[in-house]
């Protein structure tokens, strides 16, 4: 409604990026490069965007993009812009995520993406045209992606000066992407000739911010921050006026714990604790689900959001009032030596704990609760990752730890993870030369040296380093880890493509299962119904099978424990997947029954995932065949207690110790 409108244009007036919108259109005008350091609501991801609209930048069938490091944040930001627009999500505003594209060819002016999806659409256009400018939001993450991004966009930039750049964040070291994005040769602008942009970049700082948000400290060391995040949450239902609650957890185990944990004492507790609204959030979750944390809260409810990371930048929910922030995040760790990488449990930055305070006072004061405890304990002789020891602490997550002792920045992610699918990206891109690559930070030389060694055995590199055509350039055309593009590519060959494509459909989203009804026991006997002897990828097979013969039925899948959002995902993939391997002249056919060439194709993409069972001990001990490291069957595996002699692994968790995820059993049958 009009009146709607003018409301919405009186609260973009007031957020503090508003007054310096001449300044941030007059230093894009003039540079090639801008960087925008504003407190958490400020108003830059929803404000820079339009303002360059309105500047004219998307005129001419240009496009303005703005990159975030989650899919989450993309679709949030992105439905918000087109709200405060008053346009159709995906007709003006839009955006693109893997498997999803909600924008519209020459008319979509403002396209929120991931800096994955981004760097995949410079192999079709490497030097990005379609776009005027291109903003890196949420920079200080630091993700694979975005680091890859930010080194390619200094290149295009070179070849492209009209192209402008803006680089924000809350927390962004502004001096040290100042001198990443710094030219070499500082180019003198003789008077009265014009040179295009200016190259130096400028340095924009936003002063002010959304609303008062107090932060309260633990002073007493507790031993479980699960348990000290549900105590807070309680005392807060209890001690504070009404108002969201935000919890930052670490990932689904320990969020379902909570949901449980704060369940059980509200009972307990009767009616004080009762109008608790509980809402999960992780990525795994599918979109319906995720939906319920932007849903206005019911009267008389509180809600409280527990979820991991992905709510921890760029979104805004209306209701919350209150965070509490356990100190944690699962961190991906890739130690080249014993070439495993893990998921590990680990203290979070001062960057990421002020992105995920900045979650409250976004429409009103809010409080956040950093009241977890650091009481990692980790056996010395179990310690894998000299990385992770050295933010081992065991001291709280007091004020002094949070000045004295976190780190300011997290270490960025590519100098902590596997770089298999950093450098089939980059050779895609026609850039031979890794190491020498101009990287924001540059990533260990032996990390490096491992990925080359897998590409070079799953046949995607030759005796140069460089792409094989026809399989390296296949493999990279997939929106998926190379091991398993080349399960699919193997699988067209050994006539079992159509398994094949499910199984690298369910590996891409998080889980199949409904979490958060019923009780393990129950999960673990519904799954059973589909347990395969082969191992989880055949169990796969069988719940898809079941799936279908259904009718694709919500209700099957109510008693079956499957989450029916994640196989209707999972069906859509799929039909993405086969017609990208189609493409590739991959022969779409059925083994029907015939799980051996299944099993083949996997182990043509996973060898370097092989482990043997050791013989020696009873406890179903395994050691990595690649580095000779001691790994477990998950127990939420159909091989846990079986223990084939080999098998080989999806993926690596860390807990107590380090268990393999999605695991197939190789065993000659
Ligand atoms: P920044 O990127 O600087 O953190 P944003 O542009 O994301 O800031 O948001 C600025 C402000 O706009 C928020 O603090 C909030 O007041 C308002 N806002 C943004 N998204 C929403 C939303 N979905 N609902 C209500 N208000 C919102
Ligand atoms: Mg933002």
């Amino acid at each position: 409604s009009p009146s709607g409108y003018a409301n919405i244009e009186r609260q973009r007036q007031k957020l503090p990026v508003f007054r310096y919108r001449t300044a941030i259109l007059y230093l894009v005008e003039t540079h090639a490069t801008t960087i925008v350091v504003g407190e958490t609501g400020s108003g830059k991801t929803t404000q820079i965007p339009q303002y360059l609209k309105e500047a004219g930048w998307a005129d001419g069938g240009r496009v303005i993009a703005c990159t975030q490091p989650r899919r989450l944040a993309v679709q949030a930001v992105a439905a918000r812009v087109a709200e405060e627009m008053g346009v159709k999500l995906g007709e003006e505003v839009g955006y693109t995520i893997r498997f999803e594209d909600v924008t519209t060819q020459g008319v979509t002016m403002i396209k929120f993406l991931t800096d994955g999806v981004l760097l995949r659409e410079m192999m079709d256009d490497p030097l990005l045209t379609k776009y005027s400018i291109i903003m890196v939001d949420e920079a200080h993450e630091r993700s694979i992606a975005t680091d890859i991004l930010l080194g390619l966009l200094k290149k295009i930039q070179r070849r492209r000066p009209e192209l402008r750049l803006i680089i924000s964040s809350a927390t962004i070291q502004a001096k040290s992407m100042s001198d990443f994005f710094q030219p070499r040769k500082s180019r003198r602008r003789p008077d009265g000739e014009d040179l295009g942009p200016n190259m130096e970049p400028a340095v924009l700082s936003v002063e002010g911010r959304g609303f008062n948000v107090q932060i309260h400290y633990v002073e007493e060391p507790v031993s479980d921050y699960l348990r000290a995040a549900v105590s807070t949450v309680l005392l807060i239902h209890d001690q504070e006026p009404m108002g969201d609650i935000l919890v930052f957890l670490t990932g689904q185990d320990d969020i379902d714990a909570a949901v449980q944990l704060i369940t059980e004492e509200a009972q307990n507790r009767g009616k004080n604790s009762s109008g608790l609204m509980l809402v999960p959030l992780y990525s795994g979750l599918p979109r319906a689900e995720q939906e319920l944390v932007f849903t206005p809260t019911p009267r008389g409810k509180r809600k409280v959001v527990i979820s991991t990371n992905i709510a921890e930048t760029s979104i805004t929910l209306e209701g919350v009032v209150y965070v509490v922030d356990s100190g944690f995040s699962k961190q991906r760790f890739y130690n080249p030596i014993t070439d495993i990488e893990n998921l590990v449990v680990a203290p979070i930055s001062k960057a990421s704990a002020r992105q995920r305070t900045g979650r409250a006072g976004r429409v009103r004061p809010g409080k956040c609760y950093r009241s977890a405890p650091f009481m990692l304990i980790l056996s010395p002789n179990k310690v894998a990752f000299p990385l992770y020891v050295s933010m081992v602490t065991t001291r709280l997550y007091t004020e002094e730890y949070f000045a004295k002792e976190m780190s300011d920045e997290g270490i960025p992610e590519i100098q902590r993870s596997n770089l298999v699918s950093c450098v089939i990206q980059l050779k895609a891109l026609g850039i031979d030369n890794i190491l020498g690559f101009d990287w924001p930070a540059s990533p260990s030389s032996e990390a490096m040296v491992r990925a080359l060694e897998v590409l070079y055995s799953l046949g995607v590199l030759d005796d140069d380093a460089k792409l094989t055509s026809p399989t390296g350039f296949q493999i990279a055309e997939f929106p998926l880890e190379p091991m398993i593009a080349k399960m699919i590519l193997s699988s067209g060959e050994l006539g079992c493509s159509e398994e094949i494509i499910t199984i690298a459909a369910v590996l891409s989203i998080q889980t199949i299962w409904v979490s958060g009804r019923g009780s393990q026991k129950e999960l673990d006997e519904a799954k059973l119904n589909f347990a395969a002897a082969e191992g989880d990828h055949v169990s796969f097979l069988n719940v898809y099978k079941g799936f279908l013969q259904s009718g694709k039925s919500p209700q099957w899948c109510h008693r079956n424990f499957v989450n029916y959002q994640a196989m209707k995902k999972v069906i859509e993939i799929r039909g993405q997947l086969r017609r990208t391997a189609q493409r590739l002249g991959v022969v779409l056919i059925s083994c029907e029954r015939d799980t051996v060439v299944v099993r083949k194709a996997i182990t043509s993409g996973f060898f370097a995932n092989a482990c043997r069972l050791d013989a020696s001990s009873h406890d179903g001990k395994y050691k990595t065949i690649r580095g000779s490291q001691e790994v477990y069957i998950h127990p939420s595996s159909v091989l846990f207690r079986v223990n084939p002699k080999w098998v080989l692994y999806h993926s690596l968790v860390s807990t107590d110790k380090q268990y393999m995820r999605n695991v197939i059993s190789i065993d000659p049958s």
